[in-house]
């Protein structure tokens, strides 16, 4: 039972077109990714119906696992890049493995990779999948909800003053050769 693989899905997994039902392992994800899927309709429609059958579990991470990966993100100085489901995909992975789970992260993002590596917590991006998908990246504003382009230099909301966090936002398929 230890050796159970078992699969934690962030946000940018499902954007970029991961499938639950489509793997053999069982796959967990955090209440705050349902969240951040609210304007992306097909992703969407795949975690709510992921959990309708059974096959992904939704659990809200204990405390010292979040206050865990806290640490860790300070220390890699990536603290700053992570949203609260980003924290959460963390401590849930962390939690799954203190419970004798083999988790592994399934992630598009180099910042929960960043903190990841440093929980030695194992990962895996969409294209070690075999999934070929890009994501675009936006910023917006956790505390009054102000989105920018990306490609603006700026990290503080130009509301509110509030740093300003990005999430995955849609995908297209890359050409085959
Ligand atoms: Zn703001």
């Amino acid at each position: 039972m230890g050796e159970r693989r078992s699969l934690v899905l962030d946000t940018s997994a499902f954007i970029g077109g991961f499938d639950p039902s489509s793997v053999s392992e069982e796959t967990y994800s955090v209440p705050e990714v349902e969240k951040e899927l609210l304007e992306s309709f097909i992703p969407k429609l795949r975690f709510t119906t992921s959990v309708e059958s059974g096959k992904l579990k939704v659990i809200e991470p204990q405390q010292q696992y979040i206050n865990l990966v806290k640490k860790a993100s300070e220390e890699v100085g990536d603290a700053n890049l992570l949203s609260s489901a980003d924290i959460s995909i963390l401590a849930l992975a962390a939690q799954l493995k203190d419970k004798g789970h083999n988790p592994i992260i399934i992630t598009e993002d180099y910042s929960i990779q960043n903190v990841a590596e440093r929980l030695k917590l194992k990962f895996a991006s969409l294209t070690n999948l075999g999934i070929r998908y890009q994501l675009f990246w936006k910023q917006y504003c956790p505390a009054c909800g102000k989105e920018y382009q990306t490609d603006r230099e700026i990290t503080i909301c130009e509301n509110c003053g509030t740093e300003l966090k990005r999430k995955p936002v849609k995908r297209k398929p890359i050409k085959r050769d």
